[in-house]
C-alpha cells in the first residue's frame, strides 16, 4: 500500500509477547528529527530477549524490535543530516523504549545516528551491528589499557557468537594471538578461518571458579559473564585487562578480588547502548580500517522479516553462528 511500510510488531501478551508483521504508516512512528528509510537490520542477543519476552527489555507497547538499523535519510530537521545521507544506528533504546529497526522506516533523534562508513554497505554495517561495534569497543578498551600483541594472547569467550566472531576477526587483523573459547567444537574451522590461533572448550572456563590460576592471557573479550568471566580473570597475566561486555552464561560474577589486588588486572566494563557519539564514531572508523569485508562475508547470513521473527529462541540458546543480516524489504 502506498505510504505504508512493513514492520514486526510486538504486542504485550500474558506470557510471551505476540508477534506479527504489520503494515504501518509514518504517523505511527515516534518523535524524532530524522526519518530514515531502513534497508537492513540484524539480530543481537538482546533482540532475542525482546522477541521471546525472556527478559523485560521491551518497555513500550506495542514495540517494533530491532536495536540496530542502517538506511538512507528521507527527511531531516537535524543539522548533521540531509535527505540521501546513509546512516547507521546502534542502541539508544531502539527496540526497547523507542520503535526499532525491524521496519521499513524509523524516526529517531539525529544525535543517535552515525554516518555509514564508506568502507561498508548497509548490509555489511548490519553484519557488524551492535555485536560487532561492541566487539570494537572491547578491543579499544584493551588497547587503551596497554594490551598489545607482544603482551601475550587474548582470550575471546562466546567465540562463535556475534560479539565473539567480530572480536576474533579484529584481534587477528591487529596481530594478536587469539584463543577462542566455544561450546561448539564443530565450529573450529569457522573460528580458525576468522583468525583464532587455538580453541578451548567452553567447559574449561564455565565450571567451578578458581579465583587465581596459571597466567595464560594478557587480555580478554568476554561476552559470557558469570563463572566464565571469573575464571578468565583468574588466568589473566599480571597487568592484563579483561573487557566484560556480556552475560550469555549469567549476570553474576562469582570470583574474588585476587586478580585485581595481586596481579593488577583491570576489569573494563563495556556498554554500547548509551556510549557517547565520539566513542561510536571512533569505533566505526576503526571497524572500517580493521575489519576485512571478506571476514564479514564469512561470518554472516541474510534473512527477511518473517524469518527473524522466529529466531529469538535460537540466539538465546547460542545456536546462531556469527551474524545475521535482516533485509527488511525481503
Ligand atoms: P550471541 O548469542 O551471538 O553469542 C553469545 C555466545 O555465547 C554464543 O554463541 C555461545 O558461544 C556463548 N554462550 C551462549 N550460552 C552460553 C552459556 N550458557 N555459557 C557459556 N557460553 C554461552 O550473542 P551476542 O554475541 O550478540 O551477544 C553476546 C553477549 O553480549 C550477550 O550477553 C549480549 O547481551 C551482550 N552484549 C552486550 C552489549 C553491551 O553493550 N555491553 C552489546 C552487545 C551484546 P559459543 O557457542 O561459541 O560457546
Amino acid at each position: 500500500m502506498a505510504g505504508t511500510f512493513r514492520a514486526i510488531l510486538l504486542e504485550k501478551g500474558e506470557g510471551a509477547p505476540s508477534r506479527r508483521i504489520a503494515e504501518l504508516t509514518e504517523a505511527e512512528l515516534m518523535d524524532g528529527d530524522v526519518t530514515v528509510a531502513v534497508s537492513h537490520s540484524t539480530i543481537n542477543y538482546k533482540d532475542g530477549l525482546a522477541l521471546t519476552g525472556a527478559a523485560p527489555v521491551v518497555r513500550r507497547w506495542p514495540m517494533i524490535p530491532g536495536i540496530d538499523f542502517a538506511g538512507v535519510v528521507e527527511t531531516s530537521s537535524h543539522d548533521g543530516f540531509k535527505p540521501g545521507d546513509k546512516v547507521v544506528l546502534n542502541g539508544w533504546g531502539t527496540g526497547e523504549t523507542h520503535l526499532g529497526g525491524y521496519a521499513g522506516k524509523s524516526r529517531v533523534k539525529g544525535d543517535w545516528l552515525v554516518p555509514l562508513p564508506s568502507a561498508f554497505t548497509a548490509a555489511e554495517a548490519m553484519a557488524i551491528g551492535t555485536a560487532g561495534y561492541t566487539a570494537m569497543l572491547a578491543v579499544l578498551a584493551l588497547e587503551k589499557n596497554g594490551v598489545t600483541p607482544s603482551s601475550g594472547p587474548v582470550l575471546v569467550t562466546g567465540a562463535a557468537g556475534g560479539v565473539g566472531s567480530v572480536a576474533i576477526a579484529l584481534l587477528a587483523k591487529l596481530g594478536f594471538e587469539v584463543i577462542a573459547s566455544t561450546g561448539r567444537a564443530e565450529e573450529e574451522g569457522y573460528l580458525k578461518g576468522l583468525g583464532a590461533a587455538s580453541i578451548i572448550p567452553r567447559s574449561e572456563l564455565g565450571g567451578d571458579v578458581r579465583p587465581l590460576n596459571k597466567e595464560r592471557w594478557a587480555g580478554v573479550v568476554d561476552s559470557v559473564g558469570s563463572k566464565t568471566l571469573a575464571n578468565a580473570l583468574g588466568s589473566t597475566k599480571y597487568g592484563g585487562t579483561v573487557a566484560a561486555c556480556g552475560l550469555a552464561q549469567g549476570m553474576d560474577l562469582p570470583g574474588s578480588v585476587a586478580p585485581f589486588i595481586l596481579r593488577g588486572v583491570t576489569l573494563a566494563g563495556i556498554d554500547s547502548v548509551m556510549a557517547p557519539k565520539a566513542k561510536r564514531l571512533e569505533a566505526w572508523s576503526r571497524l572500517a580500517t580493521d575489519l576485512d569485508t571478506a571476514k564479514i562475508a564469512a561470518m554472516s547470513s541474510t534473512v527477511g522479516l518473517e524469518t527473524v521473527m522466529g529466531m529469538g529462541p535460537d540466539i538465546l540458546a547460542g545456536k546462531v553462528r556469527g551474524r545475521v543480516i535482516v533485509d527488511v524489504n525481503a
